[in-house]
C-alpha cells in the first residue's frame, strides 16, 4: 500500500490521516507541537475548563458524525441549547436577534425605516463583480443590517472586516441564494419549500465536548496511534527525481509519493520556497488576523446579567476592542466550578492588528472594561487567562477565489503533493473535516487506481 505523509497535525491533518487511515492506507502524521489538535487547545485551570481556540463547533452530521463515532466520542458531545439568544450589544444593551417574524417586528436592533426597506429586497440586481460582504449586505440588505446583524457575525466567525473579505468567498452559503434564486429571500423561502435534490439540509447542532473541544484531536491521536508523530517539525523538503517527496524532520527522514501540507498558509509557503517558488508567493499571500481570546472567571454573585444565551457580540459601531463574549458556562456543563461562571471573550481582529504587540494582562483589562457594563460586572475576575494568537484566522479577502484556483493550477505541475487546511473552503473545525474526508476519498480513488509502492522511513 502506498503511504501518505501529513505534515500538520491541526484538525485538518489529523482528520485526513484518520479518514485515510479507515481505508486501510499507512499513513505518518508529522506534528511540530506537543500536542495535537493545532489551534484547538483545552486547558484546565483553578477548576475551570478553558478552550484557549475554538470553543464549539456547528455539527450538521455527515463525516464529522462519522468521525466522532470512529473515534469513540458518541457518549461525550455536549450540545449547546438551540433557543438560546444570541445577543448583540446596541446603545449599552443586549439586544436578542430575532429568530422569527414576530420578534423581528419588535426588535429595537432595527429601525422601522430598515425593516421596510427589506421588503424591496428581491427587486435588487445582481452585481457583476465580486464584491466584499460589506458591498452586498448594503446592496441588498440595507447598511443597518450590516452594522447591526452581518458585521458582528463576520467579527464572530473570521474575526474579519466585511469590507475586505469577498462575500462569495467567506459565506459562500449566503452568495449562493442570490446567484441561483436571485434574492435572498426568494433563495430561502425556495430552499425551505422546494428542498435540496439532495434532499432536506440538517439542521446544525452546536456542540463540543465534555472535556473540551481539544478531546476530539486527542481521541483522533489515540486513535491514529504511532502513525502520528509529535515535536516532528518539518525542516525541509523535496521532490526526488523518482518522482518521490523527501522530508525531513531534525530526528528523522521520511519518502512518499503522496504528501499532504495540512499547514497555515505561511507555513506551507516557508516550507515550499525552494520546491516552488510560484506556489510560496500565493500562499505567502494569504492574509491573516490576530485574535486574543480572553477567558475570564467571576463568582456568579458578581455578573448581575442573567448569561442566558450563547454570548453577545459588539458591532464595530460601538468603537470598543472586544469583539465578542462567548458565555462559555451557560453553553456546556464543566466549564466552571459550582458558583463560578466562566466568559471567554475575543479581541482584535483584521480591524486592530495592533493588539499582537500588546501585553496580554492590558488585552485582559481591556475586555473587562468593555464588559464591565454591559453584563454589570462587580468584582474582579478570579480567573484570567489570555492566548494571543497572532495569525489566528485566515481572511479570505476578495481575489481569493483567483488565488485558490492560481494555487490548484500550480499544484497541477507538482503530482503528489496535496494542500488542505483552513485557508480554503471553510475556516471552522467542521468545514476543516469535510474538507479532509474529500481529499482522504480523492486520494484513496487514486492511489488505488495506481500501482501500489512500499513507503519507508531512510
Ligand atoms: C481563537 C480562535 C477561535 C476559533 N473559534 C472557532 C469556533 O468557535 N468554531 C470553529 O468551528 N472554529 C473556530 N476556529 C477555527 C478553527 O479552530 C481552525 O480553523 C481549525 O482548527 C484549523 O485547523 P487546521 O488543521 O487547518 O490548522 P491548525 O490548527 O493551524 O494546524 C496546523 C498544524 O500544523 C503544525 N505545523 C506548522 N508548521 C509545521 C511544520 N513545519 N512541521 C510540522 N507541523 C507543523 C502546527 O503546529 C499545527 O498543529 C477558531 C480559531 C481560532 C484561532
Amino acid at each position: 500500500m502506498k503511504r501518505v505523509i501529513v505534515v500538520g497535525g491541526g484538525i485538518s491533518g489529523l482528520a485526513t490521516a484518520w479518514f485515510l487511515q479507515r481505508r486501510g492506507f499507512p499513513v505518518t502524521v508529522l506534528e511540530a507541537g506537543g500536542e495535537p489538535g493545532g489551534t484547538i487547545r483545552t486547558i484546565e485551570r483553578d477548576g475551570f475548563r478553558i478552550d484557549t481556540g475554538p470553543t464549539s463547533t456547528l455539527h450538521r452530521g455527515g463525516v464529522l458524525a462519522e468521525l466522532i463515532k470512529g473515534v469513540g466520542l458518541d457518549a461525550d458531545v455536549v450540545e449547546a441549547d438551540r433557543r438560546a439568544s444570541r445577543y448583540i450589544v446596541k446603545n449599552g444593551e443586549l439586544l436578542a436577534l430575532p429568530t422569527g417574524p414576530l420578534s423581528f417586528l419588535t426588535t429595537p436592533l432595527f429601525s422601522g425605516a430598515a425593516k421596510l426597506r427589506l421588503l424591496a429586497e428581491p427587486f435588487y440586481r445582481r452585481a457583476l463583480v465580486e464584491e466584499s460582504i460589506a458591498q452586498f449586505v448594503r446592496r441588498r440588505l440595507g447598511a443597518e443590517f450590516l452594522d447591526w446583524a452581518v458585521d458582528p457575525f463576520v467579527s464572530g466567525v473570521y474575526a474579519g472586516d466585511a469590507e475586505r473579505l469577498s462575500v462569495q468567498a467567506a459565506i459562500p452559503r449566503l452568495y449562493a441564494l442570490e446567484a441561483e434564486y436571485g434574492s435572498l429571500f426568494a433563495g430561502a423561502f425556495g430552499r425551505a419549500f422546494r428542498g435540496k435534490p439532495s434532499g432536506p439540509q440538517p439542521r446544525g447542532r452546536l456542540i463540543s465536548f465534555q472535556g473540551g473541544m481539544q478531546t476530539l484531536p486527542r481521541a483522533i491521536a489515540k486513535n491514529l496511534g504511532g502513525a502520528l508523530q509529535l515535536n516532528a517539525a518539518v525542516t525541509a523538503l523535496e521532490r526526488m527525481p523518482n518522482g518521490e517527496w523527501f522530508v525531513r524532520t531534525p530526528s528523522s527522514d521520511h519518502r512518499a509519493s503522496c504528501l499532504v501540507l495540512a499547514l497555515p498558509a505561511y507555513d506551507a509557503a516557508r516550507l515550499l520556497g525552494r520546491v516552488s517558488p510560484e506556489l510560496a508567493r500565493e500562499l505567502e499571500a494569504v492574509a491573516y488576523a490576530p485574535v486574543a481570546s480572553v477567558a475570564l472567571g467571576f463568582r456568579r454573585e458578581h455578573v448581575t446579567h442573567a448569561l442566558d444565551g450563547f454570548g453577545a457580540l459588539l458591532p464595530r459601531r460601538l468603537e470598543r476592542e472586544t469583539l465578542g463574549v462567548i458565555f462559555s458556562s451557560t453553553l456546556f456543563p464543566g466549564r466552571a466550578p459550582a458558583g463560578k461562571v466562566l466568559l471567554t471573550a475575543f479581541i482584535g481582529g483584521a480591524r486592530n492588528p495592533s493588539i499582537a504587540d500588546k501585553n496580554k494582562s492590558d488585552l485582559a483589562d481591556r475586555v473587562v472594561s468593555d464588559l464591565r457594563p454591559l453584563l454589570g460586572i462587580r468584582g474582579d475576575p478570579i480567573l484570567q487567562h489570555v492566548s494571543l494568537w497572532s495569525r489566528a484566522i485566515p481572511q479570505y479577502e476578495l481575489g481569493h477565489g483567483r488565488r485558490i484556483a492560481r494555487v490548484d493550477a500550480a499544484l497541477g505541475r507538482w503530482p503528489g503533493l496535496h494542500l488542505r487546511a483552513n485557508w480554503r473552503d471553510g475556516v471552522s473545525l467542521a468545514d476543516c473535516v469535510d474538507n479532509a474526508a474529500q481529499l482522504a476519498e480523492r486520494l484513496a480513488l487514486s492511489m488505488n487506481a495506481s500501482e501500489p509502492a512500499a513507503a519507508q522511513e531512510v
